[in-house]
């Protein structure tokens, strides 16, 4: 259920985004990151029934990115794909000492607008 708060979070933005601009969505690109657990389906699926109560956004489309683990690893200063994010390792050396440097996020990348 978590993807609705996001999903109306994202339309928000969008909202805000072509107000300020005076322009109408086409395509809404986003980048999801795998550790948001956010189901590019069910997003998709939210958006496709939000917009339709919505003048601005009924014609526009998501088009979801779903992006992977990536770390940046503190010992041996390597970066690297996680595989299984149940195992938060550095891949190069499994040292446990890594930041996390893409796919926690949920990012608005484009608005294309016609
Ligand atoms: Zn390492």
């Amino acid at each position: 259920m978590h993807e609705l708060s996001a999903t109306k979070s994202i339309i928000k933005t969008i909202i805000e985004e072509c107000t300020k601009n005076k322009s109408r969505p086409e395509e809404i690109f986003i980048d999801v990151g795998e550790l948001t657990t956010y189901k590019k389906a069910s997003l998709v699926h939210y958006y496709d029934t939000l917009k339709k109560d919505d003048e601005l956004l009924k014609d526009s489309r998501l088009l979801v990115k779903e992006i992977d683990t990536k770390i940046i690893c503190n010992d041996c200063k390597k970066t690297g794909k996680i595989i299984d994010t149940t195992i938060m390792l550095c891949p190069v050396c499994n040292s446990g000492n890594i930041d996390i440097i893409e796919g926690k996020d949920l990012i608005i990348k484009k608005i294309k607008i016609y």
